[in-house]
């Protein structure tokens, strides 16, 4: 198949364009640089840099088709800030995102898998199916429901088979090549490991007063690789399903206080945590149950376990002190 990844310079995407190099694919990685890093994109695949809200980049890159289909990846994705910066999130999230769908539909391409998120859901003390209620808690997340909702009409109208695969909490690294380097860092694992190389004196904890065990926010920690293996095999599924909506995470939920507690035993490093304020946008618990990406991607996590994940993006954070910055 020829591959167009929106965002492949970023953390999912660049470990996904290498999953399809891998497999035999042929790939173009399009991306603004604004957030990802060149170091990250494999030098088998073609780089266009172009931002997605720049139409006529768009479709010089696309004309070097045809493709089999769209990944796209490219989004800000700080939940807490999208509350800060609404409009920002809404032109890059949502006219960013409609501006590569049409030229995707200008183009003839049939498949597009799309970055959605957990972030869509109401926030419920179990683990949450696909047809549980929407209401994003943030901005990011809402950005996330505008373009999967969009999609359908996309898919209505002019045929587009779309998956809008909503993440949970992504995470872990394969190291020693590709991890996760955001700037700024907001993610809870990364800050973690950053106090633990000693770049940062202590973590933040946002909020020890929500309605779960500890008092801390619960999430469900999946392992970036087997996210990116459901891309592969949604590109797959896509073949015999038009629509597929489906959630990725293992279905276990930890504590920002058990990822803490789990990145200390990893590390050996006392971690020094302080409790703070909540963060605006933050739902209580979201953990996935992946039944229906199970059942129709054939989807099966390897590396479920939260101590794998963290020794794995430790690993990489110990190789790359500085992110790709020193590359
Ligand atoms: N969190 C925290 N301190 C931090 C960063 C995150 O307590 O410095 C919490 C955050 O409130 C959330 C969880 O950790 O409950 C995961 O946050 P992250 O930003 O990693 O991912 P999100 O769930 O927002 O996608």
């Amino acid at each position: 198949m020829k591959v167009f990844v929106a965002g492949g310079a970023g953390y999912i995407g660049s470990i996904v364009t290498q999953q399809l190099l891998d497999a035999g694919h042929q790939v173009t990685v399009y991306d603004s640089l604004i957030k990802g890093h060149r170091q990250a994109v494999p030098a088998a695949a073609k780089f266009v840099l172009g931002d997605i809200l720049d139409r006529a980049t768009l479709d010089l890159a696309l004309d070097d088709g045809p493709y089999d289909a769209i990944i796209h990846f490219a989004a800000f994705i700080e939940a807490g800030l999208s509350m800060q910066q609404p409009g920002v999130f809404f032109r890059n999230n949502v006219a960013g995102s409609l501006s590569l769908i049409d030229a995707a539909v200008a183009h003839g391409v049939r498949k597009l898998v799309f970055s959605s998120s957990a972030g869509v859901y109401v926030s419920k003390d179990s683990p949450l199916v696909e047809d549980d209620p929407i209401g994003p808690a943030n901005v990011y997340g809402h950005t996330k429901r505008m373009i999967e909702e969009a999609l359908m009409w996309y898919n209505r109208i002019h045929g587009l088979r779309f998956a809008a695969l909503r993440y949970f909490n992504a995470a872990g690294a394969t190291p020693p090549t590709r991890g996760e380097a955001h700037d700024p860092e907001t993610h809870l694992i990364p800050l973690v490991l950053q106090v633990a190389l000693g770049q940062r004196s202590r973590v933040f904890i946002f909020g020890d007063d929500y309605p779960t065990p500890d008092g801390t926010c619960i999430r469900d920690y999946v392992h970036v690789l087997d996210l990116s293996q459901a891309h592969i095999l949604a590109l797959g599924a896509l073949d015999e399903h038009p629509v597929l909506i489906c959630n990725l995470g293992n279905g276990a939920g930890y504590s920002v206080k058990e990822v803490i507690d789990t990145a200390r035993q990893i590390t050996g490093h006392s971690i020094p945590a302080k409790v703070v304020e909540r963060r605006r946008g933050d739902g209580p618990i979201l953990v996935a149950d992946a039944s229906r990406a199970r059942a129709l991607l054939g989807w099966e996590p390897q590396i479920p376990d939260l101590r794998d994940i963290v020794a794995s993006a430790w690993a990489w954070h110990q190789s790359h002190p500085h992110g790709y910055d020193a590359e």
